[in-house]
């Protein structure tokens, strides 16, 4: 038996209207300090200084990855009969928690420390240290283990695996329509409502009843559009690119100049440094920088802060001189919205046979066919 809250907790969400939460042990994840960080990391890196109210964190994304993962428990039939509560409560922690270990800017903060979020994520988790392993460890001893199995895919019951981290997943449904609602564009909406209905078990894997088949199509267009009207806007990229190279200039001159608050960045990462890592800890920064003695940081913070984007172009060549001139190689086939090689995404058909969506959507059958290249771009000015 697993310990429940006083009283069922209900928090307003503007996607999923209301979050349901009645078991303790995720109310007191809630509530560690490694949860409430997130409030102080943008769920969408530098996009907000393209799409100026996507203002949103990990924390709400990570609370609507949650309330999709306990619809799925407890609102599909089929998943329901074949979860025990203990694997119930494993998959809603692994849902609330599977973000835990973003840095500030994730991607700035990936290339500099090396290590992916993914990793601290689990890292965090497993750490006695930390408050989250001790509201888990108080709950379950195995938990953290159990959760930090479902992250990484060694869980023995590979559909709560599924349920969080597949091409059809609750993060990626959370994110395409939180997303989509908070940049005020319309191209990530899609029919969660009517995903949940036709989700299936089959074989102990997830699953989508034929007649679910366009409400997928759906979900994968809108994750087509999201790419290449969000996720990859030059302006965005451009302004995360500044941050990076204002930390490499730091990087380079820090024995000449200190900024106190940029000094955690070059320390080993523990739990306790990581918790100090967060958006505002760079903001500040900033600031702080424009009083420096060196002229190219000072440029940069100005930057940063006044959002002085850099130009940039998709052709080959770059002709004259600049201060700046950052290359990204970008593979398109990284930002297919399918994957045929991946554990593909499985279609119900009425003779009771699991077929791969990409067997039977012409929809998905055209994107697979699309031509895939490379691309460059070059940020510059
Ligand atoms: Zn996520």
């Amino acid at each position: 038996m697993f310990n429940r809250t006083n009283e069922a907790k209900v928090l307003r969400d503007p996607i999923h209207e209301y979050i349901h939460i009645s078991y303790q042990v995720i109310w007191d994840c809630l509530n560690s300090r490694e949860f409430q960080r997130l409030r102080r990391i943008h769920q969408l890196g530098g996009n907000f200084q393209v799409y100026h109210t996507a203002e949103h964190s990990r924390f709400s994304h990570s609370l609507g990855v949650y309330e999709i993962v306990r619809r799925m428990c407890y609102e599909v039939e089929n998943i329901n009969n074949s979860l025990n509560e203990f694997e119930k409560i494993q998959v809603m922690c692994a849902g609330l928690l599977h973000d835990l270990g973003h840095g500030p800017f994730s991607h700035m903060f990936e290339s500099i420390t090396q290590k992916s979020h993914e990793d601290i994520t689990m890292e965090l988790i497993l750490d006695e240290k930390t408050e989250v392993h001790q509201v888990l460890k108080k709950e379950h001893t195995n938990l953290p283990n159990l959760i930090v199995s479902i992250l990484n895919h060694s869980h023995p019951n590979q559909m709560l695996s599924q349920m969080i981290s597949s091409q059809l997943d609750a993060d990626r449904m959370d994110y395409l329509l939180r997303d989509a609602y908070e940049t005020g564009t319309s191209y990530g909406k899609f029919d969660l409502e009517r995903i949940l209905r036709t989700l299936r078990v089959k074989d102990g894997n997830l699953c989508v009843k034929e007649s679910g088949m366009h409400s997928i199509e759906d979900y994968i267009m809108a994750r087509y559009h999201m790419y290449w009207q969000v996720y990859l806007h030059p302006d965005a990229k451009s302004y995360e690119i500044l941050i990076e190279l204002f930390i490499k200039r730091y990087q380079k001159i820090r024995n000449q100049i200190k900024i106190q608050s940029l000094e955690l960045l070059f320390e080993p990462l523990t739990s306790d440094s990581f918790y100090l890592l967060d958006e505002n800890r760079l903001f500040y920064s900033f600031q702080q920088a424009l009083f420096c003695e060196d002229e190219e940081l000072k440029d940069l913070a100005n930057r940063i802060l006044n959002r002085h984007l850099l130009s940039f172009k998709e052709d080959e060549k770059l002709n004259g001189h600049y201060q700046y001139v950052y290359i990204e190689q970008q593979m398109e086939q990284d930002y297919l919205p399918y994957h045929e090689n991946k554990d593909p995404i499985w279609i119900l058909n009425k003779n009771n046979e699991c077929i791969p969506i990409s067997k039977c959507s012409e929809i998905v059958k055209a994107l697979l066919r699309m031509e895939t290249k490379t691309k460059k771009r070059i940020f510059y000015n």
